[in-house]
């Protein structure tokens, strides 16, 4: 015997009319989408929640998939068998078998009947499973107020579903559902992880990055690419606008005094951003900085660089302490990419004293020498803009999805 399905929950209650509907559309799309690949899997909708027929396919293989999609709040590999006493009671004996394989732990069996059909009341059928459990184990016992393994029996109109295990899910909102955002992917630690947080909250993404070669080279460029790729794991595929940022910085380290150099580099990044949010139809802007983390992250410098856009800019690190980041990018499996020693286009340039409170005047003063729409449209149009996709299978679907 081996699981045949999988059950998925999603947090649909706090979700109402239009939104929910919206949003369990795009999350069917999604499962169906990243499990295209297991090729005699079907994925169904019934009743607030999602079924996965697997038809053969890894049980843990599609788990290993579901559990990075958002809009999942957990999911529980489940055992579809026909409505018969004796299938019912076999299957959850091997359910409880495949939890705890020593046979020596604690179970408690909890049926549902919303098939009233079915001969027997609840209790009854719980008390007739859990006696074939104990008869045919080694050193089961019951327990019902703290069991190692619930076993759930739900006794539906089209068959009985037998579950043992839940596994938590990610969280968050289908991707798709809220609109779309442009990320400042760096090759750092802390904008990958950024992505993946906004990505949670059900947004589409495009990502954009800064270049300078030849000071900055193409294994500094592969690393984003790379990191880019990790991500699509958890929204599909992401379109990633590579800006040719050379001519920009040279400019800004010949006119302007040292310690604005950063204030400056950071302003153009964030008006070429949001002209390309604009051609892009994003509505915000996410980046990677936290509060107080480094001389550009101080609240001062945030207000200084800030005032060149009028675009929403979403910083899911800015309360986060540098340890809780790097806990997140380990566990996306991010964080082994970004420590990879490659030049980022900031370093290069910049001297190592910046301003911790630049002053909106002075950085605008010092800008007066630069041509700022020359400099932002030319770098605007050197966009060089590539598709990243995690699995050649996939690509094709997540085209047309979004
Ligand atoms: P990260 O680890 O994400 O690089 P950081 O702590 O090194 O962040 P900074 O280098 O000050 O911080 O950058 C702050 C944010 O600005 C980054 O998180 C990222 O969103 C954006 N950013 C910095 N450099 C680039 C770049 N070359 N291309 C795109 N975005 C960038
Ligand atoms: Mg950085």
């Amino acid at each position: 015997m081996k699981y045949n399905h999988i059950l998925i929950r999603y947090a649909e209650l706090s979700l109402k009319g239009k939104n929910r509907k919206e949003f369990e559309r795009k999350l069917l799309e999604t499962v169906r989408t990243l499990l295209k690949d297991f090729k005699n899997v079907r994925v169904q909708r019934t009743f607030g929640r999602m079924f996965v027929e697997l038809n053969g396919a890894d049980e843990r293989e599609v788990s290993n998939r579901l559990k990075n999609i958002f809009g999942i709040h957990s999911f529980s590999p489940a055992l579809k068998v026909d409505l018969n006493q004796e299938k019912i009671d076999e299957a959850a004996l091997w359910a409880v078998k495949d939890a705890i394989p020593a046979e020596n732990g604690t179970f408690k069996v909890t049926v549902k009947r919303p098939n009233k059909d079915f001969p027997g009341r609840s209790q009854e059928l719980n008390y007739h499973i859990g006696s074939h459990i104990l008869r045919n184990t080694k050193e089961m016992t019951v327990d019902v107020h703290h069991p190692d393994v619930e076993v759930k029996v739900e006794i539906r109109h089209e068959a009985a579903y037998i579950l043992c295990k839940t596994l938590k899910g990610a969280g968050g909102l289908p991707v798709g559902t809220a609109g779309k955002v442009l990320l400042m992917l760096s090759g750092g630690i802390d904008s990958p992880v950024a992505g993946y947080l906004a990505l949670k909250r059900g947004v589409m993404l495009e990502a954009i990055h800064f270049h300078s070669p030849p000071f900055t080279n193409d294994r500094a460029r592969q690393k984003v690419e790379d990191l880019a790729r990790v991500l699509t794991q958890y929204g599909g595929n992401i379109k990633l606008h590579i800006v040719p940022f050379t001519a920009v910085q040279q400019a800004i380290h010949q006119h302007v005094p040292d310690s604005y150099e950063m204030t400056v580099t950071r302003r153009f990044m964030l008006r070429i951003a949001e002209r390309t949010a604009q051609n892009i139809d994003a509505r915000a802007i996410v980046n990677g900085e936290s509060l107080g983390q480094v001389a550009s992250q101080t609240l001062d410098s945030m207000y200084t660089i800030n005032e060149v856009t009028n675009l929403p800019i979403i910083r899911p690190l800015v309360t986060m302490d540098k340890l809780e980041v790097i806990d997140i990018a380990k566990e996306i499996g991010t964080y082994d990419l970004s420590i990879l020693p490659f030049e980022d286009c900031c370093t290069i340039f910049l001297p190592p004293q910046s301003k911790t409170k630049p002053n909106k005047n002075k950085a605008n003063l010092f800008e007066e020498k630069l041509d700022i729409e020359k400099y932002v449209q030319e770098a605007v149009d050197g966009i060089e803009t590539v598709m990243i996709s995690s699995k050649k299978q996939v690509d094709e679907e997540f085209k047309e999805l979004f």
